[in-house]
């Protein structure tokens, strides 16, 4: 199946209509194609692993709706338990038992959780963890690093990873300088950046916040020794490790990658899988740290829709079929085939390339490498993926539309999927 010249009369119809009624024609600006050129295109359907446009042209789908369609898209088993969900209703405003279960289930499956918080995104929970964090120690800043990208709240909006980096903003404006000034930034990878930071603010950082495998810069690992230094800095320095698991939540490993790589924060940020597709994120951590959550504390954080039933049905659901036997073995037996095949056709075609996969999650940046933090991965040939993605997209391959995104794979995607992209990538870069 190789359609080289697909027709998008319909989706460029309908995204020149949403220019003119949403900014950019857009709900989330990671959705736009700028850095990629050409326009969106514009879906009517998805299931397993594919997603259908509206002029009817069938993709396979590495984004799967930017993480959360682990199991492939609009399973039946999760369709199935949301109707019967959606007859008793859509959100009760009050406590349901559905919170218990999927609360039960992260509790039982992440090393660090021993109480959580539902809220509706990962941007919530990463800017009521940010309080709780400094509520807990009664210190205001905070580190993080280049790249890395926590949710959209003022306080992250410096050298933060995704839309941001793609669109090369510095920082958004309309962000306070007060509001940021308490952030403070290290290159990732680097424990000497970290530590010089505790040194310069004595006494004053609440803690650290990271993508342990970061996936908002590109995909990009943690060096050997990286998480565990920062683990034994955070205890001499007395302040809190928190892991943005938002994206590698459920993905990596069932645990996360606190699981896979048997380091334990403190406090841990969830989103995307948890929700099955639904708006969903959660915090949780140590039981000393959450019972400073209102009511049981005074930390204040609320929402309207948070642990609505449709919502942890969803995410129940999804729970459910990732923690079957043999399921992580297949995604990273797949996502493997993928990583390594495509570093060995830009190999063989003559391009410079690296990456690789963790698990369900995998990139490849069009630089010679090694990428270890944010300035080295600034070095890809930017250009060349957007020609890259143009040319997957031809050939029913949809990629995230920029260098800086990790790709994820799902249960859906089969060894047949895999071989039809990778022999999608080896046309493309030979005609690159
Ligand atoms: C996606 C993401 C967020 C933000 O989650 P939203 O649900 O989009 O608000 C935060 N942190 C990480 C690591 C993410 O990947």
């Amino acid at each position: 199946m190789v359609n080289t010249s697909i027709r998008t009369t319909k989706s460029q119809e309908i995204f020149a209509a949403a220019q003119k009624l949403m900014p950019g024609g857009v709900s989330s600006p990671v959705r736009a194609f700028k850095s990629v050129g050409g326009q969106p295109i514009v879906f009517d359907r998805v299931n397993g692993a594919y997603i259908w446009d509206v002029d009817g042209n069938k993709y396979i789908d590495y984004v799967g709706t930017w993480g959360p369609a682990i199991c492939g898209h609009a399973h039946p088993e999760v369709i199935s338990a949301l109707h019967t969900a959606l007859d008793k209703g859509t959100s009760f405003g009050a406590p349901c038992v559905l919170e218990n279960i999927l609360a039960e289930m992260v509790i039982d499956a992440v090393p660090s959780v021993e109480m959580v918080r539902f809220v509706n995104s990962g941007t919530e929970a990463c800017m009521a963890v940010l309080r709780l964090m400094r509520a807990f120690t009664n210190r205001e800043k905070v580190i993080k690093f280049e790249g890395c990208y926590h949710g959209h709240a003022d306080m992250f909006l410096v050298k933060a990873g995704s839309g941001v980096a793609t669109l090369g903003l510095p920082d958004s404006p309309g962000v306070p300088k007060a509001t940021t000034a308490s952030t403070l930034t290290a290159p990732f990878n680097d424990l000497e950046a970290v530590k010089a930071l505790f040194e310069q603010n004595p006494g004053e950082i609440a803690g650290i916040i990271l993508e342990p495998i970061v996936g908002n810069a590109g995909f990009i690992t943690p060096d050997a020794g990286f998480l565990e230094g920062l683990r034994e800095l955070t205890h001499e320095y007395g302040a809190l490790l928190v892991f943005d698991e938002v994206m590698t939540g459920f993905r990596i490993a069932y645990g996360g990658a606190q699981e896979k790589f048997g380091i334990t924060p403190d406090l841990t940020t969830l989103g995307k899988v948890i929700g099955g597709g639904l708006p969903v994120g959660a915090y949780g951590g140590r039981r000393e740290i959450m019972s400073m959550i209102a009511p049981a504390g005074p930390v204040y954080q609320a929402g309207t829709l948070s642990g609505n039933p449709l919502a942890m049905t969803a995410g129940i659901k999804t729970l459910e079929l990732l923690s079957k036997p043999g399921n992580y073995e297949y995604l990273e037996q797949i996502t493997k085939q993928l990583a390594d095949g495509l570093l060995k056709i830009c190999n063989d075609t003559g391009h410079a390339a690296c990456g690789g996969n963790i698990s369900a999650m995998f990139g490849l940046f069009f630089t010679s490498g090694p990428v270890h933090n944010y300035e080295d991965a600034k070095k890809a040939d930017t250009a060349k993926f957007g020609r890259f993605h143009r040319g997957m997209l031809e050939h029913g391959i949809y990629l995230a539309p920029s260098q800086f995104e990790a790709g994820f794979t799902s249960l859906a995607h089969t060894k047949e999927d895999i071989e039809q992209t990778l022999a999608a990538a080896k046309d493309v870069l030979s005609s690159l």
